[in-house]
């Protein structure tokens, strides 16, 4: 990812002690404590031995420096060339900045000039020289100079590697348990950790929804998020407190703070022993209203965690992350044997199999989406896969015979009107014809589903409602969609609320007009695992809850523990309230006296 409009101001809401720990604030990404060292993507310390040279193997150093830098060249070249294609020329001009520290005559002279005079080995040679240039650029006054200083680092380090021939360290090469500190993160980048290496991670940007988040949660990794200036104040090495819980990271703890942090964990972890002793329990509240409460995965592997953490069903299965990460595209066998294996090992119960939401954050590592201005508004999900029917029917044939090994229902993302819809169930059906006349077993009475993500969607469940079986509202797209509030933005993460009024009168007419229609409705982004709005979706009649494994339980107990009564009441008085901020502390409120073993 480009480092694109990088904040290079501390922010607002960071300290420093006296001790000299610091504390920054963010966004919480996932929750639990983490504790460990920092280990910043990209930045790690590369080892260099001062070897003294021959006289007369100074040419040779000077002609192994000149290849470093044409290397490295190429390099930056090629990065910048991707970056402008796939996200825009003016995030690929930022590595002219780049390209002008390999030509600076100043550092390649004094760097020739010193390597005659020492007689040591060319690395050596240019880590101290860059070492002096990166210090006293560091501390010039000029803004414009200072904020020079990273990109001479980064230039310098892939100068290094070239030099040394060493490899940059990927996540997937962890080799000891880190802390990872980066700029941003992928989805695809988070999909790759180690899941035994990475024991959290923090970055500067992001918000609460953004994929990288949910990713985390998902893999259980403390996270948080939109901390703007941690690359920065983070150094490689350092030790790290993450609080993925209320988003506060600190660096360098004092021993108190470490002991407080490392009892805190504790607690978490003994909490979260007894929160798994419900697993085995029914979602069922105390005057026996059954609901379902399902687990989101995006990835195979979850399923252990989906089990343990006693989820009835997946509720959503993100499929795109199949497509991340290869230079390939899955084959039909491929995905047959990965849907077959997720439905098999959860029957009876349902997998809702959701087709490719690629697009917005979420991009295939290799396929070439053109660079929008737009993306979360642009080419993505199902609009995608009608444009590219070649693509979708591949996923659909293998559903379909997927099918026939479980409960597998299908959904699609992002539908917007009734057109799509039929759109996506015309090419369904043709598929089935194809299996049906190539004699390939499949359940013929599949349910399929809309998510409900867009507001024009929500607004037209009844029209939807006669092309769809079953409904699941996208709170994460829905919220952004409908208060104009970029998922992935920290700068506008205030604005972000599941809460907000307009979030809750949507919510309440999709249910009620699906109940109308006979249609069950669930929810699965991430609105659905907070326990104080469960509260509220409980009253409001939502039929089913899906969630990563890990909130399963908290939300159990809500279910356990309120009567529909109850639930119906606090519907009645957050409906009153005219802000997100106090429908939240309201929830809040009544979740501490109704569930108080839920409540954070
Ligand atoms: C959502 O939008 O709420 C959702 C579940 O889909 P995703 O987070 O994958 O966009
Ligand atoms: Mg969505």
């Amino acid at each position: 990812m480009a480092r694109k409009g990088r904040s290079r101001n501390a922010g607002p809401s960071e300290g420093a002690v006296p001790g000299g720990e610091i504390t920054l604030k963010g966004i919480p990404a996932s929750p639990g404590v983490a504790i460990g060292r920092a280990f910043l993507l990209d930045s790690e310390e590369i080892p260099i031995v001062r070897q003294a040279v021959a006289p007369s193997e100074i040419p040779q150093e000077i002609a192994r420096f000149e290849e470093a830098l044409i290397k490295t060249r190429r390099e930056i070249l090629g990065i910048q060339a991707k970056i402008s294609e796939e996200i825009g020329s003016e995030h690929g001009e930022i590595f002219n900045a780049h390209l002008m520290v390999l030509e600076d005559r100043a550092l390649i002279e004094e760097v020739v000039t010193r390597l005659k005079d020492d007689q040591v080995a060319v690395e050596s040679i240019f880590a101290e020289v860059l070492r002096k240039y990166v210090k006293a650029f560091s501390k010039v006054e000029d803004e414009y100079l200072r904020e020079r200083t990273s990109d001479l680092e980064d230039v310098g380090r892939r100068i290094l590697h070239n030099l040394t021939g060493l490899k940059r360290r990927g996540l997937s090469e962890l080799a000891q348990p880190v802390i990872v500190v980066a700029y941003d993160l992928s989805p695809s980048d988070t999909a790759s950790m180690h899941r035994q290496h990475v024991i959290g991670f923090v970055t500067d940007i992001g918000g609460r929804t953004s994929h990288t988040a949910i990713m985390a949660k998902s893999l259980e990794i403390p996270a948080v998020v939109g901390l703007e200036t941690a690359t920065r104040r983070i150094r490689p090495d350092d030790q790290l407190v993450v609080y993925g819980s209320t988003g506060t990271v600190i660096v360098n703890p004092e021993p108190q703070t470490l002991k407080t942090y490392e009892e805190l964990k504790l607690k978490l972890e003994t909490l979260d022993q007894a929160l798994l002793k419900v697993k085995d329990l029914p979602a069922e509240t105390p005057d026996g209203r059954r609901v379902q409460l399902a687990a989101n995965i995006e990835l195979p592997e979850e399923i252990p965690s989906v089990i343990a953490h006693g989820a009835e069903g997946i509720g959503l299965y993100r499929t795109e992350f199949f497509y991340m990460n290869r230079k390939d595209l899955p084959t039909e066998e491929e995905q047959f044997e990965a849907y077959r294996h997720v439905a098999k090992a959860l029957a009876p119960h349902p997998v809702v199999i959701r087709t490719i939401d690629l697009g917005g954050d979420k991009f295939m590592s290799e396929f070439r989406v053109p660079h929008e201005m737009n993306p979360f508004l642009g080419w993505r999900a199902i609009r995608f896969c009608l444009a590219r029917p070649d693509i979708f029917k591949v996923q659909l044939r293998a559903t379909l015979r997927a099918s026939v090994f479980g409960k597998i229902k299908l959904m699609y993302p992002m539908i917007s009107g009734v057109e799509e819809l039929r759109a996506a169930n015309e090419i369904l059906e043709e598929v089935k014809g194809e299996l049906t006349r190539e004699g390939k077993p499949f359940d013929p009475k599949v349910e399929v589903g809309a998510m409900i993500e867009v507001p024009s969607a929500a607004l037209t469940v009844d029209l939807l409602a006669k092309e769809a079986s079953f409904f699941s509202i996208g709170t994460n797209d829905l919220i952004q969609y409908s208060l104009a509030v970029d998922r992935v933005n920290e700068k506008i993460a205030y604005l972000y609320e599941p809460a907000h009024p307009a979030v809750l009168r949507l919510i309440r007419q999709i249910i009620d007009v699906a109940h109308e229609h006979h249609l069950w409705v669930g929810m699965c982004g991430e609105m659905a695992g907070e326990p104080a709005l469960a509260l509220i979706l409980l009253g409001l009649g939502l039929d089913s809850f899906s969630t990563s494994p890990v909130n399963v339980p908290r939300i159990k107990q809500v279910i356990r523990a309120v009567p529909t009564f109850r639930a119906k009441e606090v519907v009645k008085e957050a409906m009153r309230l005219a802000t997100g901020r106090e429908v939240e502390d309201f929830a809040q409120g009544r979740l501490r006296e109704l569930v108080p073993e839920a409540a954070k």
